[in-house]
């Protein structure tokens, strides 16, 4: 059976590796079948493409988009798109502009908070000044030492409710799911098991996904409990969904799980890849 990781990130948005290494990390940890999801960003994919097939990887070109559904940030992945899609690079802009003044702002509210000069802090792990993210100001400040891991600094500081949390209205999950569509590809809610819905709210998000032509949810993810990986195979199969399987991979050291490491699909779901050429 081939390993399949359909989901990670480069320094491309706020992954630690530039997307060749990614790839070479992938195929070293025995990831047949990959794609690099960067957030709201196609720039990584070229580079990951061709180091991708040069170390015999079959290449998925992915996207992770922020959206604002709900009062929450929910996360869509997109797979098998077109990323010269000229829509869809539209939207990705329009999706990353306000991310510098949210960076400043953030940066403001920590001064006030007791962390000072953490814009430049965080530009110091900044790969790509487009795509500036909270993850960046989570390793600054586990560098000043104010907190042991980047868990610690988002339930500290970076989560709803934190100081130095700004509310930021990202693209609609329609305007998302149409680009991912527009492209050619296919739309994923990413790690739903992360979201603080009701089960009446997260029922909502799923029909309006459904309706929107959205086909598949991440179910064995990095970003969910192994318990999740049960619940929302039974999910996917009550909505008619299709089921991902990614990482969501950030870098080494970081992340609860590294590339191509997860379990395999549970066995009553069907995967989003059931079709592809492969
Ligand atoms: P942003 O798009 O700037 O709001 O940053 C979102 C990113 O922060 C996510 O993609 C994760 O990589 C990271 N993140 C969010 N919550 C947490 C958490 N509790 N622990 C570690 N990383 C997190
Ligand atoms: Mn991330
Ligand atoms: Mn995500
Ligand atoms: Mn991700």
């Amino acid at each position: 059976m081939p390993n399949i990781d359909l989901h990670c990130h480069s320094n491309v948005s706020d992954g630690i590796l530039p997307p060749a290494a990614v790839a070479a990390r992938a195929r070293a940890n025995g990831v047949d079948v990959w794609a690099l999801t960067d957030h709201d960003e196609v720039g990584g994919i070229g580079a990951a493409r061709v180091a991708a097939l040069e170390s015999g990887m079959h290449y998925v070109a992915g996207v992770e988009i922020s959206v604002t559904w709900g009062g929450e940030t929910v996360h869509i992945v997109g797979l098998q798109i077109d990323e010269t899609n000229a829509e869809l690079v539209h939207g990705l802009d329009a999706t990353r502009s306000g991310r510098e003044q949210r960076a400043r702002d953030m940066a403001q509210q920590l001064a006030t908070a007791g962390i000072p000069a953490a814009f430049e802090g965080a530009l110091k792990y900044v790969g790509n000044p487009l795509l500036m993210s909270r993850t960046h100001f989570a390793r600054y400040i586990v560098e000043l030492g104010v907190c042991r891991d980047i868990g610690e600094v988002f339930r500290h500081y970076l989560a709803e409710g934190k100081p130095g949390y700004v509310p930021h209205r990202w693209a609609t999950l329609g305007a998302a799911v149409g680009w991912i569509r527009g492209a050619g590809g296919v739309a994923v809610v990413a790690h739903p098991g992360r979201y603080r819905f009701s089960a009446l709210a997260q029922d909502a998000l799923f029909d309006e996904f459904k309706q929107l032509g959205g086909v598949a949810i991440e179910v064995t993810t990095g970003s969910h409990t192994p318990d999740q990986y049960d619940e929302y195979a039974k999910i996917a199969n009550r909505y008619g969904f299709l089921a991902s399987r990614g990482s969501d991979f950030h870098g080494p050291g970081e992340s609860r799980v590294d590339l191509g490491h997860l379990p395999p699909l549970p066995d009553s779901v069907t995967p989003v890849w059931h079709n592809w050429p492969l």
